[in-house]
């Protein structure tokens, strides 16, 4: 057992912020993955919902290996190829029309959260906006993006917060409404709630909040970091509800590994928000990250994997409510495209996340009591078929 020796040597030099899992991963091969003693794992958590493409995928890697050869960072005082490529590409997916490129996800929201701000400056002049944000939400670990993470779990020992951020209920119209005043300067939300249990979006409150921004000129950030790049069945999630935002967060599956994330603004919020000076980064859209987007892009074109999500999504699921219908502690599904969870009644989700792990299959947990399932787009039938057989032996 080599994985013993690494475990211990890492407990002692990285700063103990998660309890790990005590498995050592060191390769990826398709649909599975490679621990240093050389047991092999069904991955359906991608890395948390970022490894798209499956690991291994030769046009992927040449497209990294390419770029690698022949500068991977210049700084963002100059222009750089794959940085128009990513951009137009992230561009076209979106039907959105600028793009800000980030390290993280965290980063996107920051981004987002300085876009609203500065464009509810221009208009009045106040330093007092406020931002409404969903209880049970996600947005990232910065003081940014943990003041709008529904979490006070996460919130307590870090206050002060930044100001100004107000909670509603996810999919409660009216615990909006009575939010917004004339100082609300954004709105933000995921369309399918990942780290608060798998909850989707209902097109009654996507298309209410929309309407609400509409009246009063509030900006909608759509935090598509989990949900978005093809997930749920189309680019991002929000396309499905033909609800569009004014900003979107997006990162994961978007380098598919290789760390970038990105912030996306459309024509009016663009026009009338960030200018040079405002934001910056030294890394955000180096040649390498963007090489990554570029190619994850043209990858999703060329393995139509928006398509596959789509055709397996109803044989997922099936699977997925029979195994709620057989199994007395799992209570209900819930989730869109290939974001699925299964909640857990009576029983610590941590200890089956461990059991299937020592039974060679990766899910994830998401709140308190959900298996998440988000595995790479590139599932089939048969891996699914896989899948239940492993969770089912894990039981
Ligand atoms: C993971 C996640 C983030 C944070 O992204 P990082 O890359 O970890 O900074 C933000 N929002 C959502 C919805 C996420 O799932």
């Amino acid at each position: 057992m080599k994985s013993k020796e690494y475990i211990e040597h890492t407990e002692q030099a990285v700063l103990h912020t998660y309890n790990r899992f005590p498995v050592v991963f060191e390769k990826g091969e398709g649909v599975y993955l490679k621990d240093v003693d050389g047991k092999e794992y069904l991955d359906f958590g991608a890395g948390i919902a970022v490894f798209a493409l499956g690991y291994g995928n030769k046009e992927y890697e040449a497209a990294l290996e390419n770029q690698l050869k022949k500068v991977i960072h210049t700084s963002n005082l100059f222009y750089n190829v794959p940085l128009m490529e990513a951009a137009e590409k992230l561009r076209k997916a979106s039907q959105m029309d600028k793009v800000f490129f980030t390290n993280s996800g965290t980063e996107s929201i920051e981004g987002a959260i300085k876009t609203a701000r500065k464009y509810a400056y221009l208009k009045d002049g106040r330093t007092d906006h406020e931002i409404i944000a969903m209880n049970h939400s996600f947005h990232g670990r910065s003081l940014g993006a943990l003041s709008v993470t529904g979490n006070p779990h996460y919130q307590e020992a870090f206050k002060p917060l930044i100001g100004g951020v107000k909670f509603a209920d996810f999919n409660d119209l009216e615990s909006v409404k009575a939010q917004v005043t004339d100082r609300t300067c954004a709105i933000i939300l995921e369309a399918v709630q990942g780290e608060g249990g798998i909850y989707p979006v209902t097109s009654e409150f996507l298309e209410g909040v929309r309407r609400i921004c509409d009246e009063k000129d509030i900006l909608l950030i759509l935090d598509e970091v989990q949900c978005g790049m093809g997930r749920t069945g189309s680019y991002f999630a929000w396309q499905q509800y033909g609800v569009k935002p004014d900003i979107m967060a997006c990162a994961k599956a978007l380098g598919c590994g290789v760390p970038v994330g990105a912030f996306v603004l459309n024509e009016k919020t663009a026009k009338s928000s960030l200018v040079p000076g405002d934001h910056g980064t030294t890394y955000g859209g180096n040649p390498l990250a963007c090489a990554a987007v570029s190619k994850v892009f043209d990858l999703f074109e060329e393995l139509d994997l928006i398509g596959n999500v789509n055709k397996v999504t109803p044989y997922f699921e099936k699977k997925l409510d029979e195994l709620v219908e057989k199994y007395d502690f799992l209570t209900a599904r819930r989730g869109k495209g290939f974001m699925q969870g299964i909640v857990v009644t009576g029983r610590p989700v941590g200890e089956i996340v461990k059991s299937a792990l020592d039974h060679g299959l990766v899910v994830l947990s998401a709140g308190s009591d959900v298996i998440r399932f988000v595995p790479p787009l590139v599932i089939t039938e048969q891996d699914i078929d896989e899948m239940v057989e492993r969770l089912e032996a894990s039981f």
